[in-house]
Formats: structure tokens, sequence, C-alpha cells
């Protein structure tokens, strides 16, 4: 797969700072801006566009203190993961549409178009299949896309043992605007806590329904190995609802998806299965 050596960077971006001795935070936010700057990948610069041309990306980040910060629905800022973290900083969790992209401005981040010509393309795309009716059961519902195409995470742990989560995405196809997916919501695109950390892709009104990164997580802090955490958590849903999940406990790392995925971890799970790349 195209992006599996995007993952690879990014994942040895985030290591590199844990590996100097940096925070888990700092890993997970170095390794989702280059994710993010990487136009091949749904988040950042290459976003999908909703059906009306525009893009809107949500970002969450959250330490297992239970700290987080998270912007949904932000256009024309480079890096949503920034943002989030930024957001993390006031007494908030979750800031959203305009007022994200004013908190943006305040605090320093340029104005950045991320749309990129591969997007418009698929834009176009995906309207000419709206006009000729051309659309899947699930999009006629504007709920569903079909292969996971490169909402970015990362996990973390680092050398004092403290975990870290993130996520940031430009969305799914068929989006209509104002649209908000699991990727911004805590317990559902990503959730962190002394137990693990777990960040999750996929469908995201399927995610948030049964909330998945908590249920993950909910079985980690229950003593489940990761690896089998994250298979329960696949194990909700049926094969034709796209979910990847990638999680770190005090075991390593493991992931668990129905679609490929491309994923890196320098700490497998003791059970987890080949350390592959998708
Ligand atoms: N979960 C994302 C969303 O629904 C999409 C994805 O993971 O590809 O916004």
């Amino acid at each position: 797969m195209a992006v599996v050596d995007g993952a690879e960077e990014a994942g040895r971006i985030g290591l590199a700072v844990l590996q100097a001795g940096g925070p888990a935070i700092d890993g997970v936010t170095d390794a989702i801006v280059a994710l993010e700057d990487d136009p091949r990948m749904n988040a950042g610069t290459g976003s999908r566009l909703r059906i009306d041309g525009r893009a809107q990306m949500d970002a969450s980040i959250m330490t297992d203190d239970l700290e987080a910060g998270a912007v949904a629905a932000i256009e024309y800022v480079k890096n949503p993961i920034l943002v989030a973290r930024k957001v993390m900083e006031t007494p908030h969790i979750l800031l959203v549409g305009p007022d994200a992209v004013r908190f943006a401005r305040r605090m320093g981040f340029r104005r950045y178009d991320p749309v990129t010509a591969e997007a418009i393309q698929r834009w176009k795309e995906s309207l000419e299949k709206i006009r000729k009716g051309d659309l899947p059961p699930y999009a006629r519902k504007w709920m569903a896309f079909k292969d996971l195409v490169g909402t970015v995470g990362a996990v973390a742990r680092d050398s004092e043992g403290r975990f870290c989560a993130g996520s940031s995405t430009g969305g799914t196809a068929f989006m209509m605007p104002g649209r908000v997916g699991d990727s911004p919501i805590l317990g559902a695109g990503i959730y962190c806590g002394p137990a693990g950390a777990v960040s999750v892709t996929g469908t995201g009104e399927e995610i948030l329904r049964r909330v998945l990164s908590k249920f993950v997580y909910d079985r980690m802090a229950g003593g489940r190995r990761t690896q089998a955490a994250c298979d329960e958590g696949l194990r909700l849903y049926k094969r034709t609802v796209p979910i990847g999940i990638i999680a770190v406990g005090r075991d390593g790392a493991a992931e668990a998806c129905n679609r490929s995925m491309a994923w890196w971890t320098n700490a497998p799970a003791k059970s987890a299965r080949r350390n592959r790349i998708a």
C-alpha cells in the first residue's frame, strides 16, 4: 500500500522523540504532524472534501491523566492536531467550526489551504456518483465509505510509562458540511488512561455508536492483553463496516483491522500477531 512508508516514517519520528526521553504527548504530536503533512493521507494536507467542496477536519489528543484537546470541522489550518493540543491548555476539550478557526488564528496558526488537486479530483468523482445515483446503499444514508483511506492516528508510551493517544482526519467520503465523526470525540476515536492508549479509524458513525476506543480501553484496564482487547473491539462489527484499531498498553502495542491499514510499531505486544505493515 502506498502509505506504508508514510506510516513508518511518522512512527520513527515519534519514536525518536521517545528515545530522546521526550514525553508520549510530544511523540504522538510529532508523528501526527508528519502524517498530516503527507498529502496522501486523509488528514491535514490532502483531506477529503465535503460535498460542498470544503475541507473540514477533526483532530484530538488525550493523555493518561485524562487531559484532552480536540477540534472538529476546522478549516484552513495546516495541522489540526497542533490546534487540538492548544485546546488542551484551555478549560475546554472540544472547539468546533468557525470558532475553532478563530481560536487557531488567535493562537498564531496562519491560514493554510489543505486542499490538494487529488482531493478535488476525488470530490468531483463523488459528485458524479451522487448525480448518477451510483451509490452503494451506505452512501445513500451519507454514512460510510469504501475503505480506510487515511485517517491518521498514533499511540505512545514514553520512558516514564506515560501514555498518549491522538487522531486526525479529513473525514470520510460523501460527507455533509458540518458532519463530525468519531475522531475528535473522546471514547469514540481515541481514549487514553493509566492502562494505555487507543486510537481507531473507520466509519465514524459506527464507531460513535459503540464508543469503540473506550470499549477497547476498558478491556485493557480490566487486565486483558492489548491484542485481545483490540480483537474484541473489532468483533463488535460486521465485516462490511471498515474498522481499524491501534493501541498500546503495559504489554506493548497491537492492532486489529478488517481492511488494509498501514501501521508501524517498534513494540509488539507479546500476544500480537505478526508485526505487520499492511
Ligand atoms: N473515522 C473517520 C471519520 O469517520 C474516517 C476514517 O477513519 O477514515 O471521520
